[in-house]
């Protein structure tokens, strides 16, 4: 079966899914993007992506193209249409097809939607999470602004690309404090000696991540300890546990940093319940 995308309106199979050639995402990386988990053929917290996703355009003052509804039945049409099961849903927004020029384009133009669904192979994810994964720490040097999910994501690539070659699976990045913000494409976390789960707080130096919401509601409603504050790339070597959160890999427990073992190099029961728990959190849509 062919992939199907969704492209300014209309659905075309992968090969006829293209965009012009002076989108100002293409040239400029000025768009926004989400990324939500499927489940069963549902979209898993719809309302919490969407609600991101309009943050994000309103930080880089790119007109709404369509209403959250409209743009759920879009995503909609895109799973059934690909057929997804468990998978995940790409949506991106850019500001549209302008002759090259920094300034926005005047007058405005309309801005680009796409959207796209792939499959995961959910036998593969348990095996990782069953296993951990490896990471290593690398130089945050992107923009003040991380907080927006802009798709700008040069220095993730290559932080990304550093993990691989290291035969990591992710990178986290520590700033010039020496304290981790985040991964390459998930959120942090550690569980210290006394327990205490700690993940960086969602200021400007971290994406707000919906798994790591969701996860935090978790823990809060499971009454487990827990500090939003920063932690040093030191403090998680000497951890009991560390994870990550995406929503492409819920919670994902981190076995290794920079070569070293967390705990005692298996994942740790923390991070094992609340990948277990995790979709008891969220908000699964209509199928
Ligand atoms: N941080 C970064 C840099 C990311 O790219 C992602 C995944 N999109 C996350 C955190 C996790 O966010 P979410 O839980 O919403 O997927």
């Amino acid at each position: 079966m062919s992939r199907i995308a969704y492209v300014n309106g209309r659905y075309l199979p992968m090969r006829n899914a293209t965009v012009h050639v002076e989108d100002r995402g293409y040239q400029f990386g000025d768009g926004v993007y989400e990324v939500c988990e499927v489940r069963g053929g549902r979209l898993i917290d719809e309302r919490r992506h969407l609600d991101r996703l309009k943050r994000s355009l309103a930080e880089l003052r790119i007109r709404p193209p369509m209403s959250p509804a409209a743009l759920g039945v879009v995503l909609r049409e895109v799973i059934a249409r690909n057929r997804i099961g468990y998978g995940i849903v790409y949506l991106q927004i850019t500001r549209g097809v302008a002759r090259r020029d920094h300034g926005f384009p005047a007058p405005e133009v309309r801005p680009s939607v796409v959207v796209t669904a792939r499959p995961l192979n959910s036998a593969r994810n348990e095996a990782l999470a069953a296993a951990g994964i490896a990471v290593v720490s690398v130089p945050d040097n992107r923009w003040g602004r991380v907080d927006i999910k802009t798709i700008g994501l040069l220095p993730n690539v290559l932080a990304r690309q550093a993990a691989i070659e290291q035969g990591a699976r992710d990178a986290w990045f520590v700033d010039k404090d020496g304290t981790v913000t985040e991964g390459a494409s998930s959120n942090a976390w550690i569980v210290t000696q006394a327990s205490t789960i700690v993940t960086r707080p969602a200021d400007h130096g971290i994406l707000s991540g919906i798994t790591r919401t969701v996860v935090l509601e978790a823990i809060k409603a499971q009454g487990l300890a827990v500090e939003e504050r920063a932690f040093t790339l030191e403090e998680a070597y000497a951890a009991r546990e560390a994870f990550v959160t995406a929503a492409s890999q819920i919670v994902l427990p981190v076995v290794r940093i920079d070569g070293r073992l967390i705990g005692d190099g298996k994942p740790g029961p923390v991070a094992t319940a609340l990948r277990r728990e995790f979709h008891r959190y969220a908000e699964s849509g209509c199928a």
